[in-house]
């Protein structure tokens, strides 16, 4: 799993890959779709490097991916990730050591027109995303959110059997960067009937992503450990929920319109491969938990199937962006401390024989943890809205006002591997009526 393209020695000669801070060093790799900002050129697929993105459609053309084959330089000359998530892990692998054989410090330089500098860049939805499911794989999460609604039973009883899920929807979700409008909706509060109007409950949730690489036919469910071979690669999702909505409509059928107004997913997918220095355990279930059941379990999953993705809330409000301010961290997370683990997921997905595609997004569910400052959404962080969190200019907050930015980031890090980064998933709050 961890071979030579993630040696911590490795150096690019794209100097800003070296930069210590970077979120892209070479040995990251992450795989996007952009054009050059201000142009209507066809998307191409584009590699994270430094502060630069290597355009694959040119560096194919210019002969520095012949050795890859006919499958591979085709997929990669393409305007989404969809062909290449088909091909399977075997050649994203094949593609990855030629990306660093192009890449290093003493390799074969791509000519300077197949880099394009990412401020350059208008990135755009790396994949055409079939369909789109949202789990919610956090019992901390699910404990705190069951808290507020059912004191005295806040964890439901299948919870810990099954991992819990619903169809989210794929139309509504968008690139980081893309202005969040405020929704309008059914809302009942204190008075005795319901009405339309604008969700003054707005808020965000910290979720990870999970790309479907190879699918599964109809009919054909995976294993556990099939389905870890099924994982393309992972994104940071911000599940923008609209609260006072939900809390009316999801009584019987789950989230509808509360959800499906908007979800932003960071541009930069981070490849299955690059992550294999940052497996770790399944999260250990504490004494008196149900074992899974067997479709769910496997030895590999319970040794491996983690990932230790930390991810992190930022928020900056438009006060604090007239001012210069710098955004502050609301809260900070891991996916290591999931319920449930993206292959145990998987495998549920398809234990009936639901066929997932390549390009089909599953998400983890927020992520919190057990502590203080770990709350992966503002209904969770404040309980409900009744203890508002302050802000550095003193303004408060129980859910999101207006020209709100909220920022999304998330890393791997580890001793004696090269820290790698997510890129940003960002959307600022808009009035309903704003124009852009
Ligand atoms: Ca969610």
């Amino acid at each position: 799993m961890i071979n030579e393209t993630h040696d911590p020695a490795l150096k690019s000669w794209v100097e800003s890959a070296n930069s210590p801070d970077t979120e892209f060093p070479i040995q990251n790799l992450p795989l996007g779709v952009f054009r050059r900002r201000g142009t209507n050129d066809m998307p191409a697929i584009g590699v994270a490097i430094g502060n630069q993105i290597l355009d694959l459609r040119s560096t194919g053309s210019l002969g520095l991916l012949e050795e890859s084959g006919a499958p591979l330089a085709d997929a990669t000359a393409a305007s989404t990730l969809n062909g290449l998530m088909a091909l399977g892990h075997a050649e994203m692998s094949r593609l990855r050591r030629l990306l660093v054989t192009i890449l290093r410090a003493d390799g074969r330089r791509a000519e300077p027109r197949s880099l394009v500098a990412m401020d350059q860049a208008e990135m755009l939805l790396p994949a055409a995303i079939g369909d789109y499911t949202d789990f919610y794989a956090s019992v901390f999460h699910a404990t705190h959110v069951g808290e507020l609604f059912r004191p005295q039973n806040p964890l439901l009883p299948n919870y810990k059997y099954v991992p819990i899920a619903y169809h989210g929807r794929c139309s509504s979700i968008v690139p980081s960067g893309t202005p969040i409008r405020r929704p309008s909706g059914q809302i009942k509060g204190q008075e005795s009937t319901p009405s339309f109007r604008l969700s003054e409950r707005l808020d965000y949730e910290l979720e990870i992503g999970f790309f479907i690489g190879e699918g599964n036919k109809l009919v054909e469910p995976l294993t556990v450990d099939q389905s870890e071979d099924r994982i393309f690669g992972l994104c940071l999702v911000n599940d923008w929920s609209a609260r006072d909505i939900q809390v009316w409509e999801s009584q019987p059928l789950g989230p509808f319109l509360a959800k499906n107004f908007a979800t932003t997913i960071s541009p930069w997918v981070v490849t299955y491969e690059a992550l294999a220095p940052f497996r770790c355990p399944a999260s250990k279930r504490p004494p008196g938990d149900p074992a899974p059941l067997s479709y769910l379990s496997s030895p590999g999953n319970e040794t491996q199937g983690g990932f230790d993705v930390v991810a992190e809330v930022w928020l900056r409000s438009g006060a604090m962006r007239q001012t210069g301010a710098a955004p502050v961290r609301l809260s900070r997370g891991s996916l290591r401390d999931m319920y449930w683990t993206l292959a145990q997921m998987l495998a549920h997905h398809t234990s009936n024989g639901c066929n997932l595609r390549a390009g089909d997004l599953l998400a983890s569910g927020t992520i919190s943890g057990s502590s203080r400052g770990s709350e992966g959404c503002l209904l969770e962080m404040t309980r409900g809205g009744a203890e508002p969190i302050v802000l550095p200019t003193g303004e408060t907050r129980a859910f999101l006002a207006d020209d709100d930015e909220v920022t999304l980031r998330a890393f791997c890090e580890r001793t004696g591997h090269a820290r790698i980064g997510f890129g940003d998933c960002t959307g600022i709050v808009r009035p309903s009526t704003f124009d852009d």
